[in-house]
């Protein structure tokens, strides 16, 4: 499971900075749940080989009677869902009375926390990181988040304790991961074996995270597939982990459905849903190999919608889209949401779009063949000959452009992962290729290849 990294101090002490390097791997992505997490914000963040999720909580000030009351709401909630907390103080302020209050607190939770003495550029840091061992830590890290010093070694320990859980987690999945596809390419088996192999690999179950913002039809659609006539769900493991796994079958194709909706928590169906969870999102989406993504018809395509859109792009996973609650909807409304998802949504040209009713059941059954083809999109298996000649007819018919004098020259190409597909193309000063044709190939290999459901993701080596 991905870890969960919160930060937490005072207004002021650079937790937003920190956020903001830590998440701009890739574009910063932040899914803002007004309402709902107040001002948490919830990140995405790659670094070396560490993948982690980050919640910044906003301002505490530990002093209003806050502690214990309201911070409570707010950051504890954060606190809870992290694996790790990073406590901020800020190195030029020097300790405060709001840290102190909120060091006491940390202590009473029982959460690996490193303290975090930021803004040490400028200042002579080991007297003024001094002061702050009356916090009574056991480790501190000098940092300056602004300028990405001290940064990096921070993160490596605190996601340390993860890395090798990460590394168990890959070798569970067996086939499907990197190393497992470059055994088979490394295992020199017969081009009939290495099919099989590769046949195998896309039998596994799929696991299929169902998910969107409140109210969307989670629950109903759940319900819906579950209670269907075709569908057999088998026994659940007495799973406690944050989302629930429901191993099902549907015409011969193993699922397992993971349910953040809450449905299989609630004993009956009279007991209240369980409040929605970002975290319990972001992690299903980390742990499935598809994603619905599910939309309401009857509302604005919002920036929740967005955001968690976002961090499904960001996470490389496949994708399936349903606009639901498209029953009773008359004609003049359906123009206008397939005009706004058309503006809005545009961009996203590789998964299908499907209109349901997760009440009544109109269009449900479709989902299924999106949701296998866009897992067989992602696992299928590309020879290195099939991408070079694909790069090549690419090549030939729209020449790379000139840098310093000399022309891009791309050379061969091949598979560097699965689920998502990486595409790797060596070449000579193929860093120099501008965006626009980075965006062609892209392009030129999605509809080659004819992948739908799954991004493509494109990397260049010089090979010079
Ligand atoms: P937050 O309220 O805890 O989220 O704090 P912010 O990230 O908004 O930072 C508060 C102020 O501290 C901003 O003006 C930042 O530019 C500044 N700041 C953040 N990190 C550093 C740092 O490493 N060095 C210095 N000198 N200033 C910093
Ligand atoms: P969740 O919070 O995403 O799990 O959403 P629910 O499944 O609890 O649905 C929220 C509300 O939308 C409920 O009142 C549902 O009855 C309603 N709803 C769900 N799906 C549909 C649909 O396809 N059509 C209509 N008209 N209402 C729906």
């Amino acid at each position: 499971m991905i870890p969960v990294v919160a930060l937490v101090g005072r207004p002021n002490v650079g937790k937003s900075t920190l956020f903001n390097r830590l998440t701009r791997t890739r574009d910063a992505l932040v899914a803002d749940f007004p309402g709902l997490t107040r001002d948490r914000k919830y990140g995405r963040a790659e670094l070396e080989e560490h993948e982690f999720i980050v919640i910044d909580t906003g301002g505490i000030d530990g002093t209003e009677e806050g502690v214990e009351t309201k911070m409570a709401e707010q950051s504890l909630a954060a606190i809870e869902e992290a694996d790790v907390v990073l406590f901020l103080v800020d190195g030029r302020a020097g300790l405060t009375v709001s840290d102190e209050a909120i060091a006491k607190h940390l202590r009473s939770r029982e959460k690996p926390t490193f303290l975090v003495v930021n803004k040490i550029d400028g200042i002579d840091a080991d007297s003024a990181c001094a002061e702050f061992w009356k916090l009574g830590v056991d480790a501190m890290y000098q940092v300056a988040a602004a300028h990405n010093r001290g940064v990096t070694a921070l993160m490596e320990r605190a996601l340390a304790p993860f890395a090798d859980s990460l590394k168990d987690d890959d070798e569970e999945e067996g086939l499907i991961d990197l190393s497992s596809v470059e055994d088979i390419e490394k295992a020199d088996l017969t081009e009939e074996d290495a099919e099989a192999a590769y046949k195998r690999l896309q039998e596994q179950p799929i696991k299929l995270a169902i998910i969107g913002r409140p109210n969307v039809g989670k629950s109903t659609l759940t319900n819906r597939i579950l209670g269907e006539e075709r569908v057999v769900v088998y026994d659940m493991p007495g799973t406690t982990r944050d989302s629930i796994y429901i191993p099902m079958e549907r015409d011969g194709q193993e699922y397992v459905l993971i349910d953040t909706a809450g449905v299989r928590r609630r004993k009956n169906m009279n007991q209240a849903v369980e409040k929605f969870s970002v975290i319990q999102t972001l992690k299903a989406v980390e742990d499935a190999n598809v994603v619905l993504l599910i939309i309401d018809a009857r509302e604005n395509i919002s920036d929740q919608d967005l955001s968690l859109l976002g961090f499904v792009l960001n996470s490389g996973r496949s994708l399936v889209l349903a606009v639901n609650k498209w029953d009773g909807l008359d004609n003049e409304v359906k123009e206008r949401v397939k005009s706004e998802l058309d503006r809005r949504l545009g961009f996203i040209d590789f998964a299908r779009i499907h209109f349901i009713s997760a009440l009544h059941g109109t269009g449900v059954g479709h989902l299924y063949d999106s949701v296998i083809e866009a897992y067989q999109s992602a696992t299928k298996r590309i020879s290195t000959s099939l991408l070079t000649r694909i790069m090549q007819m690419a090549q030939d018919d729209h020449q790379p452009p000139m840098v310093r004098g000399r022309r891009v020259k791309l050379k061969y190409a091949h598979a560097g992962g699965y689920n998502p597909p990486i595409i790797v193309i060596h070449g000579n000063q193929v860093n120099e290729l501008p965006a626009s044709y980075k965006r062609y190939l892209m392009n030129y290999y999605r509809r080659s290849l004819e992948m739908m459901g799954t991004p493509i993701r494109i990397q260049f080596q010089n090979s010079e």
